[in-house]
C-alpha cells in the first residue's frame, strides 16, 4: 500500500500549515498592485482598516483596543516590557517562551519576578501571591515548548487578584482559537505564522488605552520606551492606518484574507473543529501502548500543540512520518530526542488529523 500523501501536511508548531486559501490570495496579489504600492497609499490604509474591522469582530475586542504590527512576536514581548514596566513585572512561567518574556525584562534591566512551575505543570493561583507593586503581568497562553495551555477562567481571576496591574497575554501558537475576555486584559499579541496558516514575518499587537496610558506616563517621567516602535508612536501611525515603518504590506493584505475567510467561516465553528480534532489526538495518545500526552492534568492540556513523550524515538518517528507526508515537529530544546508535537491549526482539517491518526497507527 502506498501510503504517501500526494501532498505533505505541515503539522510544525510554526512555520506550519498554510490557510486553504492562501494560495488564492497569494496569486491575486501578485496580480494586482498589492506588492508594489505605497503605505502611505489609500489602498494601504484601506487593508489597515479592514483588518482592525475584521480583528476585532474575529476576537471580539472592545472598542478601544488598538492593533499594531510588529516584525515578530518576540519583538513584541519586547515592546511590552519597554513600554509598560519601569522596574517591576511579573511573569507566570512553565517552559522555553514564558522565560523568554521573564528573560526579556532582565535584558531590559527590570526587576521581573516570577512564579515558575516545571515544564508539562500548569498554575496554581492559591498557591501564588502578585506583588502588590507589580505593573505588568505576563503570561504565555499557550507554551509551545511543553504543550501546556492556561485555561481562560484563571487569566479571568487574575484583574480581582491585581486590580492596578495590566496584564499582558502570550497568545502566539493559539490565536485565534481562546475566548479571551478581552475586558480583563490589556494586551496581547500573536504572529502570523502559527494560528493563522500564513508566513512568518508578523506579528500582531493588540493595546488597549489603559496601557496606551501607562506608556504616556512612563514618557513623561524620562523612561526610554524605543523609537520608531514605541507604542506612542505606533498609535499616532494608526490613527491615520498607517504605520512608522514601511511595513510587510503583503504579510498584512493576507493577513487581512483570511480573517475575512475565518469570519464566514464562523470563529464558533473554527473553535469547536480545533477540539474535535485536540480529542482525536489526545484519545489515541491515551491510549496508545507506547507514547503518551506530556501534559497529564486535561485541564491544563493545549488544543493547539498536542506534545507527545515518545521514548526517544522522536528522531525515528519524525523522520518515518515525514517519508509519508507529515511533517511534525521534534521535542523543544532538551525534549528533541524524547518528544514529537503537532499543531492543531484551523488550517488543519479534521479529514489531515484522521489520516495523521490512522498513519501514527503503523508506527
Ligand atoms: C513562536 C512563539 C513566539 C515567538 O514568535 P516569533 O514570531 O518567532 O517572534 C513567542 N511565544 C510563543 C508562545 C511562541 O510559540
Amino acid at each position: 500500500m502506498n501510503r504517501k500523501l500526494k501532498t505533505k501536511i505541515y503539522f510544525t508548531c510554526g512555520p506550519s500549515q498554510l490557510y486553504p486559501t492562501v494560495k488564492k490570495h497569494l496569486k491575486e496579489a501578485m496580480d494586482s498592485d498589492i506588492l508594489s504600492i505605497s503605505h502611505r497609499s489609500p489602498q494601504f490604509q484601506k487593508i489597515y482598516q479592514s483588518l482592525i474591522n475584521n480583528l476585532k469582530k474575529l476576537l471580539n475586542l472592545p472598542e478601544d483596543f488598538h492593533i499594531f504590527f510588529l516584525s515578530s512576536s518576540l519583538e513584541s514581548i519586547e515592546r511590552i516590557i519597554q513600554n509598560c514596566v519601569a522596574k517591576y513585572s511579573f511573569h507566570f512561567v512553565n517552559g522555553a517562551f514564558s522565560k523568554k518574556f521573564y528573560q526579556a525584562a532582565i535584558d531590559l534591566k527590570k526587576n521581573p519576578q516570577l512564579y515558575e512551575v516545571g515544564g508539562g505543570y500548569g498554575f496554581d493561583l492559591k498557591k501564588v501571591e502578585i506583588p502588590k507593586k507589580t505593573e505588568v503581568i505576563c503570561l504565555t497562553h499557550n507554551e509551545t515548548s511543553t504543550g501546556v495551555a492556561i485555561p481562560v477562567q484563571f487569566i479571568n481571576q487574575l484583574p480581582a487578584q491585581a486590580p492596578s496591574s495590566l496584564i499582558a497575554v502570550d497568545m502566539v501558537s493559539s490565536a485565534p482559537y481562546p475566548s479571551l475576555d478581552y475586558k480583563k486584559i490589556d494586551l496581547a499579541f500573536f504572529s502570523t505564522q502559527k494560528g493563522f496558516g500564513l508566513p512568518a514575518g508578523l506579528s500582531v499587537m493588540l493595546v488597549n488605552e489603559k496601557a496606551l496610558n501607562k506608556a504616556r506616563f512612563l514618557e513623561k517621567k524620562g523612561f526610554i520606551t524605543g523609537s520608531h516602535h514605541r507604542f506612542i508612536s505606533l498609535l499616532k501611525k494608526e490613527q491615520i492606518f498607517q504605520t512608522p515603518e514601511t511595513p510587510n504590506v503583503l504579510a498584512i493584505y493576507l493577513l487581512n484574507k483570511v480573517c475575512e475567510d475565518m469570519l464566514k467561516k464562523g470563529i464558533k465553528t473554527i473553535r469547536k473543529e480545533i477540539e474535535e480534532k485536540a480529542k482525536l489526538l489526545y484519545n489515541f495518545f491515551d491510549n496508545h501502548r507506547y507514547f503518551k500526552p506530556f501534559v497529564k492534568d486535561p485541564q491544563f492540556r493545549s488544543k493547539t500543540t498536542i506534545v507527545i513523550d515518545v521514548k526517544e524515538k522522536a528522531k525515528e518517528i519524525v523522520s518515518k512520518l515525514a517519508s509519508w507526508g507529515f511533517i511534525l515537529s521534534l521535542g523543544y530544546g532538551s525534549f528533541k530526542d524524547s518528544q514529537i508535537r503537532i499543531s492543531n491549526f484551523p488550517a488543519h482539517s479534521i479529514n489531515d488529523v484522521k489520516k495523521l491518526i490512522k498513519s501514527m497507527e503503523l508506527l
